[in-house]
């Protein structure tokens, strides 16, 4: 059988770390998890043939000014995110050792942990901008390939800087159209703190979580 999940009445089974094929990683801050980045895992997973696709919660990313919610709530929600998803998996490797946690070091033990896997770490356009002031990139590319997604109102292409910096490693970079979801879990913070419509947007189990937790209510 060719793929890795074996479907058995009526439920999928992964038939275990060792036999992964393509493995999809899909890194954010998720603060909260929302629709448009399961879908980039979905359609990253179709278009690649992906058996498994980790959601890795990051922990404080170096890149990003404002501190996020607490580690265990936004791992919190991705499970629920994940839960009704047989290819989804929550993955905390990152939030579980020490800052600061940079893509390649996370894909390094991702590496070793999956050895029979190539890896594909998915991505919004928005956020290969700054590839080249990532640790390390030119090993990250070594390491596994990039799934670039499409994000509304930004080019869906590789800048010519990035390209330039990268060389010959610029072809590990895949560019994937995904249908424009206008949302981001700035505006969605924002929706929250401001009574505005959540609903459709994430998944519903997430937003009871925030609403459980008061995530998001003006302070
Ligand atoms: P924030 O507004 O807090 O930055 P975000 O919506 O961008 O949140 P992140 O957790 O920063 O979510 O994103 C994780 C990954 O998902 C990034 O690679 C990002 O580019 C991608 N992503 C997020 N939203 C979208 C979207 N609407 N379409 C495509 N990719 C997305
Ligand atoms: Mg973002």
């Amino acid at each position: 059988m060719g793929s890795a999940r074996a479907h058995s009445a009526g439920r999928y089974y992964d038939s275990g770390v060792s036999t992964l094929r393509r493995l999809g990683v899909l890194g954010g801050t998720f603060d909260p998890i929302h629709h448009a980045h399961l879908f980039a895992a979905e359609a990253a997973a179709a278009a690649y043939r992906l058996d498994k696709v980790l959601l890795v919660p990051a922990g404080h990313s170096p890149l990003k000014a404002t501190a996020p919610a607490p580690a265990y709530h936004r791992a919190a929600m991705a499970r629920r995110a994940a839960a009704d998803n047989p290819l989804l998996e929550v993955d905390t490797v990152d939030v579980d050792r020490p800052p600061p946690s940079y893509s390649v070091d996370t894909i390094a033990l991702l590496v070793e942990r999956y050895s029979s896997a190539a890896l594909y770490l998915i991505l919004g356009v928005d956020a290969l901008q700054d590839l080249l002031e990532w640790r390390e990139p030119e090993r990250l590319l070594d390491l596994c390939r990039l799934v670039v997604v499409s994000r509304p109102g930004r080019p869906l292409a590789i800048p010519a800087h990035i390209a330039a910096g990268l060389g010959k490693r610029a072809a590990h970079i895949l560019l994937l159209r995904i249908p424009d979801l206008d949302i981001s879990s700035t505006d969605l913070r924002r929706r929250f703190r401001e009574g505005e419509p959540v609903r459709y947007l994430l998944p519903r189990s997430v937003e009871e979580y925030v609403r459980s937790h008061r995530l998001y209510d003006s302070s």
